[in-house]
């Protein structure tokens, strides 16, 4: 045993410390500041010393989560990162999750892995695809939500008129927490619906880089008029009737249920209203304790976690592979054994990783809340439920049958062996399915949810396994596994339909439209079209 495992865990201490967890990911469609959000809560999470300027925005950006070369080049976020940081006494884990439209299976995953959400909303932009896609993730399991309007210093769409289309498009109440006092350059701070306060912010100085000073003035406080102008005070105290009148009101329990979402208006990019959100966020967003109908019990002293994401050579130079868990009950102590559910074997979690910006940073101790990346020799599977004590099942993690296909051929066919290690890495890790096709010589057929996986897939298997393939589609829809009596060679003659064998060696039937998937349907009462393997 560590040292670590042997210093006493009273019940006292497991409570306090799951009680100040607080695990989340940031949702939104690409450009709405995930990335600069993000920046920030580690600059006021006392993190980041120094972010804002563009400059080395830029370059913080690419140290906390750019770490594949073509995310530099294309400028978007393939890969998900975990980052930890404290705020005010509160253990914050947040979860990065990608946010290019073709990179929502990972997401997904990823989401699974988060107690709430914060749901990021450009004010000029409002409800966007990703948004409303990954809103109906989190809804699927009742998660709290937080919405978070940005850019406010850039002038958008009236803040009535974003709370009117969340509503309607996402079918959420949404609650002002906090309701902005102009836009634009105009935007000088928030009203506390709560305290009801004013909070004015400071716009001199520093331009993003520094945790911004705020003024607190009471509503009633005659300075206001001068301040904002007789125009400005009367608009806001009209905005203030308006929302105490017509509004929702405030339910915890609610939020908590995943029906009510808490709103908040801000600007990434400046500061503004980053203190006000945080305020009330680590208040509201629920410890894992809080979380409705938890498998097991977070403060269960036996410790259990499961794994909701492999990556594979996050850094070229060291080779590695990660198993992302999230602890679900207990304290974690570096090097501990476990029970891995699915092997019923005990086995050592070793090389423990947390995630501050761009360093990593090997872990003693992790409770209830906490993600952990474990170095991981090809142990563990996406799913896999590890503990002590008594076996916990691991939350449910979304899958989804790929929609895109791919013929892969070897430009060097000497280098056969290093591709199948590839593919093989790959699709451990969750980026690619890999199948072969038994009736044309186990032709190799990758299939993925998003068509951009496939140049992730050719970019990796150059730079990470030295293999240059070329990929060639297959002009089908659909991918069904399939359950019940299956005539193979019927449905192999047919052009509308193709017979591939997955990993396991089961048959699953490629359907080249929806006319396809319909008519299969209609005239093949005996056989089951499954989107999942059977027995999952
Ligand atoms: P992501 O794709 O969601 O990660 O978005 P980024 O954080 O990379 O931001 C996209 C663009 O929006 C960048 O040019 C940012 O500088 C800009 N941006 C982010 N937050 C704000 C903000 O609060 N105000 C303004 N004006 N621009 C912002």
């Amino acid at each position: 045993m560590s040292p670590a495992s042997t210093t006493e865990l009273s019940p006292k201490k497991l409570k306090r410390e799951v009680a100040r967890r607080r695990t989340f990911a940031i949702i939104s469609h690409p450009d709405a500041g995930k990335t600069t959000l993000t920046e920030k809560l580690l600059l006021y999470g006392g993190a980041l010393h120094l972010a804002g300027s563009v400059k080395s925005r830029r370059a913080a950006k690419h140290a906390v989560s750019d770490w594949m070369e073509m995310e530099q080049q294309r400028g978007i976020s393939i890969t998900s990162s975990v980052l930890q940081f404290e705020y005010k006494k509160h253990f914050i884990n947040l979860l990065d999750t990608p946010g290019h439209a073709d990179f929502s299976e990972d997401t997904y995953r990823t989401l699974a892995a988060a107690d709430s959400a914060v749901m990021l909303v450009d004010v000029a932009k409002g409800v966007e695809p990703q948004t409303i896609k990954l809103f109906k993730v989190c809804s699927m399991r009742k998660m709290p939500v937080f919405t978070f309007v940005n850019k406010m210093d850039r002038y958008g769409r009236q803040p009535l008129e974003i709370i009117e289309e969340i509503e309607t498009v996402l079918g959420i109440g949404v609650v002002p927490i906090n309701w902005p006092i102009g836009m634009g350059k105009d935007f000088k701070g928030v009203y506390d619906r709560m305290t009801k306060e004013v909070i004015l912010f400071d716009s001199e100085g520093t331009h993003g880089e520094a945790i911004v000073d705020a003024k607190t003035i009471q509503i009633e406080d005659p300075k206001l008029a001068t301040i904002l102008g007789d125009k400005g005070y009367a608009k806001l105290l009209e905005e203030i009737e308006l929302l105490e009148i017509a509004g929702e009101p405030f339910d915890l329990e609610k939020v908590r249920n995943g029906e009510q979402s808490p709103m908040f208006f801000g600007s990434a990019m400046t500061n503004f209203g980053l203190a006000p959100f945080l305020k009330y966020f680590v208040e509201m967003a629920p410890s894992p304790e809080d979380v409705k109908n938890p498998p097991v019990s977070p403060t269960r002293p036996d410790f259990s976690g499961f794994i909701f994401k492999i990556q594979a050579n996050m850094n070229p130079s060291h080779r590695d592979r990660i198993a992302f868990m999230r602890i679900t009950s207990g304290r974690y102590t570096r090097d501990m054994q476990a029970h891995l559910l699915r092997e019923n074997r005990t086995m050592k979690l070793g090389y423990p990783q947390q995630f501050m910006a761009s360093e990593r940073e090997l872990v003693e101790e992790a409770y209830a809340g906490d993600i952990l990346g474990l170095y991981d020799p090809g142990y563990f599977k996406i799913g896999d439920s590890l503990s002590t004590g008594d076996p916990v099942e691991a939350r449910e993690i979304p899958r989804f049958s790929p929609e895109h296909f791919a013929v892969v051929e070897l430009k060097d066919p000497l280098r056969r062996k290093q591709l199948d290690k590839g593919l093989n890495q790959l699709s451990e890790e969750g980026a690619i399915q890999v199948f072969r096709q038994p009736h044309v010589g186990n032709q190799t057929i990758v299939g993925a949810v998003g068509i951009l996986q496939f140049e992730v897939l050719k970019h990796r298997l150059e730079h990470e396994y030295n293999v240059k393939v070329l990929l060639r589609t297959l002009g089908f829809k659909h991918a069904r596994w399939i359950g019940g009596e299956f005539d193979e060679a019927k449905f192999e003659r047919q052009d509308y339909t193709m017979v591939l064998k997955d990993r396991e060696d089961l048959p699953i039937l490629l359907l080249r439209n929806d006319w396809a998937l319909n008519f299969v349907r209609n005239n093949e009462p005996g056989i089951k079209l499954l989107t999942n393997p059977p027995g999952t």
